[in-house]
């Protein structure tokens, strides 16, 4: 009795008082929160009413290491009690972020050698794009300025990577349409060389690009559409900018998912995975050869930071994280699980009728939902929010993705995740997926 009355206040104060990002305003003022979480453990999350399920998503593609990880709880503590917080401005430093910042180094893919520190995704997107526009100025090219993104692409909320986020609706919510931002098609690489040409080559910054996409529907590019891509940024003068928010430290069965296609970007952006969600932390990560650009052409100051760039927590939490990757070989675990993740979703398109395309790399993957997949005929209303809500009922947390008519399922669970849950997942996505054929 006590703790449903607590659950009714806790759902009263939460229409009232907690404005949800990314969320549908209407359903949750009227019906309040569907889960108020409490505890994780592995891929297990348990609400307020005791209720468990398997988190399918990793939370928003971030907890690489699962839920539950005590180790990460202990250095947060011994880090905040030793120093919580300091500058990281003009010359300090503080020890975590210097070692974080050379770890990166060490297993970023090709030259990519220095890190500049961000609180999450979108931070770490918009100072790409600044990095990038300053670089031009630097190189004496001022009117470099423009941004190409590609179509489907999902870069963020902050005003730049809200303009790079080539799913309109994001850019729509606030009339985000600033020139400076284009789009090409997303499988495309020609297409991008259009866009180039149609612009003006010499009016381009750079062109950013996830590996794998994930929050647009979960679209694996081309084996040879990066090589090609580098081509012609190359022939351009471009730089090439890789967003691994979702595709970094291990996500895809490699580090970076820029390892799959055998290319080195000039700028690199993280965050999600670098602590598993345990906290805030992004950043860029430049080439070599841009970063001696910059020592050796700046005379003025960087005029972008964060106050929590480089924060000491934040940074000692990432190095732990990625000691526990490694230690754990959640790398290999990821690749050897998505293969799993892929069988089982292949069984479900043998057992079921609406499944149109089955997709994915490592822990990302994607069921496209179709009405009749001899005509590839798509359902009137999507029925991709509907499997959500039949899984979570049965005990597993995926999300649905349906801009652009597109009727999409997706999953990204953590990579500690066994045979044996994989298992029980599927299992679940079946069912849920029978009940609404
Ligand atoms: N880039 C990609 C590819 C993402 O998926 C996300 C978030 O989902 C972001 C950037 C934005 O990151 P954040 O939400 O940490 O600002």
């Amino acid at each position: 009795e006590k703790v449903k009355n607590s659950v009714q206040e806790l759902m009263e104060l939460d229409k009232k008082y907690f404005l949800h990002p990314t969320s549908p305003i209407k359903q949750q003022q009227d019906q309040g929160p569907s889960f108020i979480f409490t505890e994780g453990k592995g891929v297990m999350l348990t609400d307020i009413l005791g209720n468990t399920v398997i988190d399918g998503m990793s939370s928003l593609w971030n907890v690489n290491v699962g839920h539950g990880r005590e180790e990460l709880g202990k250095v947060a503590m011994e880090q905040m009690s030793k120093l919580a917080f300091s500058s990281c401005f003009a010359t300090y430093s503080n020890e975590p972020a210097i070692r974080l910042a050379a770890k990166l180094a060490e297993i970023a893919p090709g030259n990519l050698n220095a890190t500049f520190f961000t609180s999450g995704g979108s931070e770490a997107n918009d100072t790409a794009y600044k990095l990038a526009r300053h670089y031009w100025i630097l190189k004496g090219q001022p009117n470099r300025k423009k941004i190409i993104s590609r179509t489907k692409s999902y870069h963020g909320v902050a005003m730049g990577s809200t303009n790079a986020t080539g799913l309109k609706p994001f850019r729509e919510f606030t009339n985000a349409f600033d020139p400076d931002f284009c789009y090409a098609d997303h499988f495309s690489s020609e297409d991008l060389r259009r866009v180039i040409e149609a612009e003006g080559p010499e009016t381009i910054a750079a062109f950013i690009a996830e590996p794998v996409q994930g929050a647009g529907g979960l679209h694996v590019a081309p084996d040879d559409y990066f090589k090609e891509v580098k081509s012609i940024c190359n022939e351009y003068g471009i730089l090439l900018i890789t967003d691994e928010v979702i595709t970094g430290f291990g996500r895809t069965g490699k580090y970076f998912g820029i390892e799959h296609y055998g290319v080195v970007p000039d700028m690199m952006c993280f965050a999600k995975g670098i602590t598993s969600g345990y906290a805030q932390l992004g950043g860029v990560m430049l080439s070599e050869t841009i970063h001696q650009d910059y020592m050796e052409l700046s005379t003025g100051t960087l005029l972008h930071g964060y106050t929590y760039s480089g924060h000491p927590m934040a940074c000692a939490v990432a190095l732990k994280n990625i000691e526990l990757i490694e230690e754990e070989g959640l790398i290999a675990n990821a690749e050897k699980m998505g293969a799993e993740m892929h069988k089982g979703f292949q069984w479900i398109e043998g057992e079921r009728k609406i499944i149109g395309k089955v997709k994915g790399l490592g822990l990302m993957g994607g069921l496209e939902l179709v009405k009749d997949r001899n005509t590839n005929e798509k359902f009137q209303n999507p029925v991709a929010p509907l499997v959500v809500t039949e899984a979570a009922k049965r005990g597993l947390i995926c999300r649905s993705v349906v801009f652009d008519g597109q009727d999409t399922v997706v999953f990204a669970p953590p990579l500690i995740i066994s045979k044996e849950e994989m298992a029980k997942m599927i299992d679940i996505l079946h069912d849920a997926i029978a009940a609404v054929e």
